[in-house]
């Protein structure tokens, strides 16, 4: 990411300009969620379904409640039905780079079939949720987790895993309501702190189709503020719509980069130097493509966010549209998107304490970002059922 010298020159070097700059332009739907300090609440956690009088119609399924309440892609509930045995066949057959994207197709095959929607528009929040759902109801409520100690276990190359159990019912959920709420709070207090010229120049740019009256206040304008599927960028005279990061970015990004890096990965696999003993070039092999393998990434990861944007005067982009413009854009800008964005969460949210067995000392670690869905795979088949329930209770003879 260059810092384009030309966009620069709308943004003042102070950080509290460029957060002003972000603010004022008018995210209006904004739809971060706020979540600076994950606070335990009562939320509702995905519910199994009522099997009672819903035998023929919802029986073995699971209902997931979903915490963006219908307000994305997704509605606010899904039903699942378990894997069969073909899908858990077909994704332990899966080559590492296809296993999101067959998850997707498996996913959405398994959901109910009067949901309108599909998986690869979930975010990021919303599968992981549905992920958790799945493995409490038909598989285990007790979960492996594993996880390096960031204290002890430092070297890179030799790291030990360990291992804890803990109980998914003691994962804690927030509602896209409850980081509205937090949302509201961070604009109230930085509407108290900036002049009412500058607040009105944010009430300008945001409703620039529709000013408000003057009278319109800071309680009126806080109030306001709701998440939506997408928030709004103005940038010079174009508006940027962007939306919350989807499985299906993620999917398409990283095709895009192993197809970017395609060709000088099969160079470094058949690299062969005049006169290099074997052993060196196989060493040099080894560096070339652990680089390569990192650029990859990297590139992954800036296409995946690259992707959100989606967007530009009401007007859908192309993914390669949506790369080379997110790349124009100030570097600036956007960090200050992504901050904004950290400060909102939803979904599974709140720390949890892993002691290292072998240090003693305590890891804290956020569950939001520890919990990678591809850790929800259903591959260990445990012995039990999962949930306590005995076998039988979901078997019917004599209908
Ligand atoms: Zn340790």
């Amino acid at each position: 990411m260059e810092h384009n010298k030309e966009e620069s020159s709308l943004l003042t070097p102070e950080e509290v300009e460029t957060r002003e700059e972000i603010i004022t332009g008018n995210l209006e739907d904004l739809k971060k969620l706020t979540r600076r300090r994950p606070v335990p609440v009562e939320v509702e956690k995905p519910k199994v379904e009522e099997v009672t009088n819903k035998i023929y119609n919802r029986g073995g399924q699971v209902c997931i409640n979903l915490e963006t309440q219908g307000r994305f892609a997704l509605p606010q509930k899904l039903y699942f039905s378990d894997y069969t045995i073909e899908d858990v066949n077909n994704l332990s057959l899966s080559r590492k780079e296809d296993l999101l994207e067959n998850l997707v197709v498996i996913l959405n095959r398994l959901k109910n079939s009067d949901a309108d929607c599909d998986l690869q528009d979930a975010t990021l929040e919303e599968f992981q949720e549905i992920l958790v759902g799945l493995k409490k109801q038909f598989s285990d409520e007790a979960y492996m987790h594993q996880w390096v100690c960031e204290v002890c276990q430092t070297d890179d190359d030799d790291q030990k895993i360990n291992e804890t159990y803990f109980d998914l019912n003691e994962i804690e959920y927030t509602s896209i309501e409850q980081a509205e709420i937090k949302l509201r709070e961070f604009y109230r207090d930085l509407f108290n702190s900036i002049d009412d010229e500058s607040f009105r120049d944010y009430l300008n740019k945001k409703y620039r189709d529709e000013p408000k009256s003057p009278d319109w206040t800071v309680d009126n304008e806080v109030e306001s503020i709701k998440i939506k599927q997408y928030f709004y960028v103005p940038i010079k005279e174009d508006i940027y719509a962007f939306g919350f990061m989807t499985v299906g970015n993620l999917i398409r990004a990283a095709k895009i980069a192993r197809k970017e890096f395609a060709s000088r990965k099969h160079k470094a696999q058949n690299l062969r130097i005049h006169g290099m003993s074997l052993v060196e070039l196989k060493q040099k092999q080894k560096d070339e493509i652990a680089a390569i393998a990192d650029d990859e990434a990297k590139a992954t990861i800036l296409y995946s966010k690259a992707l959100s944007l989606t967007m530009v005067n009401g007007k859908k982009l192309s993914d390669r549209e949506r790369i080379d413009k997110y790349k124009d854009l100030p570097r600036k800008l956007l960090l200050g998107i992504e901050e904004l964005i950290m400060k909102v969460e939803f979904g599974i949210t709140g720390e949890k304490e892993f002691t290292c067995p072998m240090c003693g000392q305590v890891n804290k670690r956020s569950l939001q970002q520890e919990l990678h869905p591809l850790l929800f795979l259903p591959f260990e088949l445990s012995s039990s059922t999962g949930s306590g329930k005995s076998a039988g209770l979901d078997i019917y003879f004599g209908i």
